[in-house]
């Protein structure tokens, strides 16, 4: 098995010797994670009219997933994306994304679980969906690889829940270029190559709004982002929609970039990436 994110188990047939059908009563034990490389074992068991066990064994390989190269947009092209999510703004967000038929990316928590249908509802209307992280506390997500997966797993089943679908798409916490993780050397180094090998593309931004920094009203979010967009062919723009003031933006942000000829863009694996300098 390989180059999926989805397990179908091929199925199996038990006769009796009489040719009696069987297979209802076969027992199927072990699991396969189709978005972890790995062996897996998976156990049929059944028991016969004499009472005995009889069980066969099925090795499933599961090859890590290769990320496809970037390809740069033809087009001038703004990828807007939306970090800590979901929350109480993101329904009026997606309101007005389609109203422009316009698609983004959400990086998406676990931390406001009432609002996590959104995520759903997002993938549906041909957004984007990545994994940000479960709970946005650097101090464990960064304390081991082993913690950071256990957290990223988690949100990656969470969205699993919500759009039926295992995303590729990730974004760190504090970005690639964070040294909020220098408490533990090299873990930046070590987790960007990590998730690319496990077959995942993690994003950062080139254009920040500054919403979860010093900007904290609509005009001065308009600004930055239209700012910064001026003049990039291509921009992937970092916003939080758990910001009221942020998502209040993005109306004036599509406008501006629609009459100056941009095109927006839901990130897929092979968009820029807008990848930082790792700092640790
Ligand atoms: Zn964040």
């Amino acid at each position: 098995v390989g180059a999926s994110l989805e397990f179908l188990d091929p199925g199996f047939t038990a006769l009796s010797g009489s040719g009696e059908d069987l297979s209802d009563r076969v027992k199927v034990e072990g699991e396969v994670i189709p978005y972890l490389a790995g062996e897996y074992e998976l156990v049929y068991s059944l028991e016969n009219q004499a009472g005995e066990r009889i069980e066969l064994t099925r090795t499933v390989t599961v090859e890590p997933l290769q990320v496809p190269e970037t390809v740069q947009p033809n087009e001038r092209t703004i990828y807007l994306t939306f970090d800590d999510g979901p929350g109480p703004y993101t329904a009026q967000l997606l309101d007005l994304l389609a109203r422009y038929n316009v698609k983004v990316t959400f990086f998406v928590t676990c931390m406001e679980p009432d609002y996590e249908d959104m995520i759903g509802r997002a993938y549906r209307e041909g957004h984007s969906i990545g994994i940000h992280c479960a709970e946005h506390d650097y101090y464990t997500v960064y304390a081991s690889e082993e913690a950071f997966f256990d957290d990223f797993y988690r949100a990656q089943a969470m969205i699993y829940r919500q759009t039926g679908s295992y995303t590729r798409l990730c974004r760190f916490p504090g970005g690639s270029s964070n040294t909020v993780s220098s408490f533990n050397k090299g873990i930046m180094t070590r987790l960007t190559a990590s998730v690319r090998n496990l077959g995942y593309q993690y994003f950062d931004w080139d254009v920040d709004s500054n919403d979860a920094g010093g900007t904290k009203t609509t005009a001065g979010i308009v600004k930055n982002v239209t700012e910064g967009c001026a003049g990039r062919r291509s921009s992937v723009v970092l916003q939080h929609d758990i910001k009221d003031y942020s998502v209040a933006a993005v109306e004036q942000i599509i406008i501006w970039g629609l009459r100056n000829g941009y095109t927006f863009r839901a990130l897929d694996l092979s968009s820029p990436t807008a990848h930082h300098r790792i700092a640790n």
